[in-house]
């Protein structure tokens, strides 16, 4: 489903309209709970492939997971939900969104049943004071939340909405509006932004397909810029990414898989721990290079 065709369907649903049942409502975030504060992560997702794959990445996602806080759910900011306005999903059974063409049928038969959780949908709705959020019953999980979080969490039992990316925003306004989701890191929620920090399709490197782990120098250089401004707190400049040099223009060719990374950027504070992983560059013009904040 492309955006247009998304935006076609795309409902309101009001919050007064919501009805919670009453096993839906024991997942919700109990305002005033207080658990341990819940890590933050930026993944690069790259190939939908790696869905179904044991690959050196999707093997990180599976101990991620069981090293990891158990989270009572998730919210994802995936670089495949880009929309007019800022939306939540709030659908109690989100559908698995098959959001590529041309792979393999096995990859098209992948479902990840996670709940939603139309309660913490609307508590995010409600708590964010200087942006509109929108409430969708449409849309679901695409490939850039269930292909990672179903090797995170397996079970498929964490419920999982998503936060859309509204397309109309600069990259600054991105990164403040995604500051008031912080408050939902105290209430055991895990924060996923997915995208790629270096993704430019248009030059992918095809003859590297069996051997995928190679990085053009520009997309190398771009990485470690990234990197370098992340290790110095230096948001506004990974903001103002435009401004970073040619490398840093062909690694974000359009603003979609980096946005999520300053969505996870945001939520960290000043002197919380940053690290790295899956810090590879695939097929010449992706890196997979992740973060974890806390
Ligand atoms: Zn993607």
């Amino acid at each position: 489903m492309n955006r247009r065709s998304f935006l076609g369907l795309a409902g309101l649903l009001p919050i007064y309209s919501l009805i919670m049942d009453s096993k839906e409502l024991k997942n919700t975030l109990l305002t005033g709970e207080s658990t341990e504060r819940m890590p933050v992560l930026f993944i690069g997702h790259g190939s939908p492939m790696n869905a179904i794959e044991d690959n050196y990445f999707s093997e990180t996602w599976r101990k991620m997971g069981t090293t990891l806080p158990a989270p009572k759910a998730i919210i994802c900011i995936s670089a495949h939900w880009e929309t007019a306005g800022t939306f939540v999903t709030a659908m109690l059974k989100p559908q698995t969104i098959h959001d590529f063409g041309g792979f393999p049928k096995a990859l098209y038969d992948v479902q990840y049943p996670a709940p939603g959780s139309p309660g913490l949908a609307s508590e995010v709705a409600r708590s964010f004071v200087n942006n509109q959020i929108g409430l969708d019953n449409s849309w679901g999980l695409d490939h850039g939340a269930w292909s990672i979080i179903k090797h995170l969490y397996p079970k498929a039992d964490i419920p999982v909405i998503e936060l859309s990316l509204d397309y109309r925003k600069n990259p600054q306004a991105h990164y403040d509006l995604a500051k008031e989701l912080k408050a939902f890191r105290d209430k055991g929620v895990l924060i996923i932004g997915s995208g790629n920090l270096v993704h430019n399709l248009g030059r992918i490197d095809w003859s590297h397909i069996d051997d995928p782990e190679y990085g053009f120098d520009w997309a190398l250089k771009a990485n470690e810029t990234f990197k370098k401004l992340m290790i110095d707190g230096n948001h506004r400049a990974l903001a103002d990414y435009s401004q970073l040099g040619k490398e840093v223009q062909l690694a974000v060719p359009s603003p979609d898989h980096f946005l999520p990374l300053l969505y996870a950027l945001a939520l960290k504070d000043e002197k919380e721990p940053l690290s790295f992983f899956n810090d590879k560059a695939v097929m010449g013009s992706l890196t997979m290079t992740s973060v974890r904040i806390g």
